[in-house]
């Protein structure tokens, strides 16, 4: 592993932010994929990665000399309820390695043995849900969304025990950090007004540097995470994205996506859609990702609290830096929309005519991803291509609304021929549908067949192309083929 580089600035942090923890080494690990071009991204030789010694150190059962692996400690609220002690309950830090423009990355793997942080769990991962994080946190980055990404998944050699016997997996996850929201709460809980100080500096350290010498800096790491998150969660309701799990403890402070658990694209638009067979009360519904971001950044404000102020002068300017959200957030989603309809300048009219083509989806059953790739063919596609109103049970609704549109359109100034690239530089042809997800879990975990998988991933990391050949990967599910609840899979 000549070139591999580990630093570890999160160990140089008080002790009690962390437990150094050693992996548990498994039986037999097995290399599913490696992620080769972002090997490079981060200066790393894919080689090396693949070698018996790479695969023993993506495993966790061998590290070169130095690496000290830590499980980093974090609080949270789940589903609203406050869990003053989470932490990597099945993952460790393994180290940070600087990428080739500069930035300092963690590398952290994920189900790799239990940690003083396991409270009942086992500390491992089942393949399956190892291979939707690879599949979907990849599909994310190729569409353009920040999120952590996934460098390696190996196969343990090992079962897992969940409702069945599961083959086990363990994914190396790349991430800007792995601070959560959580991670300010689990020192505030405490009155670790110190810590939170460190913790604090330590993040602005490392995500927005520019804040370093800033007279109010704490106000202005609320307010930087406030922006990245409402920028983040734009992207997401612009591809139909449900996180599913939108705990504290799975929302960064760098605004990247993080922990991949039970989340899916929608398929039909509908905004009360949920995928997660734990979010009974569809808490985290596609509708409710915007509000439940300002909650999750409400609870990161009372963390800060302490460091920001003192009084009520605090508290109001930490309110006002949660105000910031809505309008941020329109501003991205407005700007994404009127993209999405290939609207090049800025009209009054522009959000009424996006949410009656929305309302119309939803009355029709429209596929959202296609409705919206197809919007393009409405205006330079030859006959028989596929058309926006092709996916509407009644077409004549989408013919009422594209009347509309045209006349916009038409007071659109020149742009005509770039119009339809940029739409379909915008609007994907290809998500991480949920069926597709669930048929390559099933081949490789009941079949130890990775052809699927790999195909699946390579049709993704090309979201905005056409890919003749590939259409079936493009295709909304058929009744019999609806998944309807996914599982957390932990
Ligand atoms: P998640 O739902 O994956 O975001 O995890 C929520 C919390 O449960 C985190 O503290 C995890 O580390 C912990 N956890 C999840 N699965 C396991 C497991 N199999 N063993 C130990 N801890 C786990
Ligand atoms: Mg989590």
């Amino acid at each position: 592993m000549h070139t591999l580089r580990i630093e570890n600035t999160y160990a140089d942090l008080p002790e009690r932010f962390y437990a150094f923890t050693a992996p548990s080494p498994v039986a037999a690990p097995m290399l599913i994929k490696l992620n080769v071009s972002l090997a490079h991204e981060l200066g790393l030789d894919p080689d090396d990665l693949a070698s018996e010694e790479g695969v023993a150190m993506l495993a966790g059962n061998r590290f070169p000399q130095g690496i000290r692996p830590l499980a980093q400690a974090y609080a949270g609220h789940q589903f609203g309820n406050f869990v003053p002690q989470l932490g990597d309950g099945r993952a460790l830090l393994i180290g940070e390695v600087v990428d080739r423009e500069g930035h300092r990355r963690d590398i952290q793997l994920k189900g790799s043995g239990p940690t003083r942080f396991s409270r009942n769990g086992d500390g491992r991962a089942a393949l399956g849900p190892i291979l939707r994080e690879y599949i979907v946190s990849e599909a994310m980055h190729a569409l353009g969304i920040p999120t952590t990404r996934t460098l390696a998944a190996v196969t343990t050699g090992e079962a897992v025990y969940r409702e069945t016997r599961l083959p086990g997996a363990i994914m190396a996850r790349v991430a800007a950090s792995h601070l959560r929201v959580g991670t300010f709460q689990y020192l505030a809980v405490r009155g670790d007004v110190e810590g939170l100080r460190t913790l604090a500096d330590y993040a602005i350290d490392r995500h927005y540097p520019h804040l370093a010498d800033k007279e109010a800096r704490y106000l202005g790491l609320l307010d930087a995470v406030v922006a990245a998150q409402a920028e983040l969660i734009a992207r997401w309701m612009l591809v139909g994205f449900i996180h599913g799990v939108m705990n504290t403890d799975n929302m960064t402070i760098s605004g990247e996506t993080i922990d991949y658990g039970p989340c899916a694209f929608m398929d039909s638009y509908h905004p009360s859609t949920v995928f997660s067979s734990i979010d009974h009360a569809g808490r985290y519904a596609y509708v409710n990702q915007p509000r439940i971001a300002v909650w999750n950044l409400a609870r990161l404000a009372e963390a800060l609290l302490p460091i920001i102020g003192e009084g009520d002068a605090a508290l109001e300017e930490a309110q006002a830096v949660l105000g910031t959200f809505q309008q941020r957030y329109e501003t991205a989603f407005h700007a994404g929309i009127r993209r999405k309809l290939g609207l090049l300048t800025e009209q009054g009219e522009d959000m009424a005519l996006a949410a009656d083509l929305l309302e119309r989806m939803a009355q029709n059953g429209a596929d959202f991803t296609l409705t919206f790739r197809d919007l393009a063919n409405e205006l330079d596609a030859p006959e028989g291509k596929a058309r926006a109103r092709d996916h509407f049970i009644d077409p004549t609704s989408f013919d009422d609304w594209a009347a509309r549109w045209r006349d916009r359109l038409a007071r659109e100034p020149e742009h005509q021929t770039e119009r339809a690239a940029i739409m379909r530089a915008t609007n994907p042809r290809y998500i991480a549908r949920n069926h597709r997800v669930e048929e390559v879990i099933k081949a490789a975990t009941e079949s130890g067949d990775f052809a699927p998988f790999e195909q699946l991933v390579a049709v993704l990391a090309n979201p905005f192309d056409e890919q003749p050949g590939n259409e079936r990967y493009a295709q909304p599910p058929r009744d019999e083929e609806r998944v309807l609840a996914t599982f957390c899979g932990t």
